[in-house]
């Protein structure tokens, strides 16, 4: 792969049969391209201190839509949302002094810090899949502030690599795993940490979520009492944490080619001509992903109890994820 020294671009590209990867290098050109792709809704990974991120506008449904369908992930995790400073973190999330005190001891650093989303963020629902808690950091790699503070808005990264495969700390792993797949990335070098970041539940006690590149003791002393572990970031075991993730108080019909009576329909695909609202006329998965949230929740409002009929959903790429959602809100609920 050539790389981007002398081209006025800052820029190379390695082509594939889907498209094609920019490799940008880190100075001010690139990191303004860089900025600019995410405006665009574009993916764009880069360097932090822990591993290389795969970012999109957290604000942007189709951008975040856009990053389960490159990973390839089977279900819709919450992502980690990138901000350059701690002002920026407490436009998005409520900080308690809890908050202040970690994040002022540990930020910019590998730390995420799990805290109540505020309603008037401006977070795309995918993001926090639907919970009203939302998962922060502010990275310390001059790259990653410098591409932050150039895009000026709230970047979610889950790590830059194909789901189920090991996490890149250079950006030739990233062009191994995701070349094609994405608008660029930005080469950093290598990621001093190498590890990802540790997750700290703020949002009731105190909890370990993840492990990572702060030990868990730099917390307790910080904090001045042990943290409760045993939890994970995907079933946390501080109480309620996930209790708001996001089900339709009415019944849930999967595979519902027409309407019944008295259903609403939720449709997909040009066939649903006839159903209240198409997750995408034209059958498109990321635009299906993008507006599944909010569309959930509209349909659960214009029911008002009816039972909800929902367009079957073809079982690949991104449809992996919206079924695993869509099965969630049809299952028995206690
Ligand atoms: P990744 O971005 O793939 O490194 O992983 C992000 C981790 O943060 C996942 O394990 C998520 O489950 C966790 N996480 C993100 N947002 C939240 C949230 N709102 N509540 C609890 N855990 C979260
Ligand atoms: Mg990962």
């Amino acid at each position: 792969m050539r790389k981007g020294t002398g081209n006025p671009n800052a820029a190379s590209r390695a082509t594939t049969e889907c498209g094609v990867t920019q490799e940008l290098t880190p100075d001010a050109t690139g990191l303004a391209r860089a900025a600019d792709l995410l405006r665009q809704g574009q993916l764009v990974a880069f360097p932090t201190e822990t591993v290389y991120g795969l970012g999109g506008d957290a604000r942007s449904d189709t951008a975040v839509a856009r990053i389960f369908e490159a990973k390839d992930r089977p279900r819709f995790n919450p992502l980690i949302v990138h901000v350059p400073d701690t002002a920026a973190a407490r436009r998005i999330a409520l900080f308690d002094d809890r908050a202040e005190r970690v994040a002022a001891a540990f930020w910019p650093g590998p730390l995420t810090l799990v805290l109540p989303l505020r309603p008037d963020a401006g977070l795309s629902p995918l993001v926090t899949a639907g919970l009203d808690s939302v998962a922060l950091r502010v990275p310390a790699h001059p790259v990653a502030r410098a591409l932050l503070t150039a895009f000026g808005g709230p970047v979610a990264a889950p790590s830059a690599n194909p789901s189920g495969r090991v996490s890149p700390t250079r950006a030739r792993h990233v062009i191994d795993g995701l070349s094609g797949r994405i608008a660029a990335v930005v080469d950093g070098g290598a990621c001093a940490v190498g590890v990802e970041s540790t997750i700290l539940g703020l949002v009731g006690g105190a909890a370990l979520l993840r492990p990572g590149g702060i030990p868990a003791e730099a917390l307790e002393d910080c904090l001045g009492h042990p943290l409760a572990t045993g939890g994970s970031a995907e079933r946390p075991n501080a109480p309620g944490q996930l209790a708001s993730h996001y089900a339709p108080a009415s019944a849930v019909r999967l595979n519902a080619l027409a309407r019944q009576q008295g259903e609403f329909w939720l449709g997909f695909g040009p066939d649903a001509t006839d159903a209240d609202l198409n997750l995408s006329p034209s059958a498109d998965m990321v635009e299906a992903a993008a507006n599944l949230f909010h569309y959930l929740r509209q349909a659960d409002t214009a029911a008002s109890g009816r039972p909800i009929a929902v367009s079957p959903i073809p079982e690949h790429g991104l449809g992996r994820a919206i079924n695993d959602r869509l099965r969630r809100a049809a299952a028995p609920r206690p």
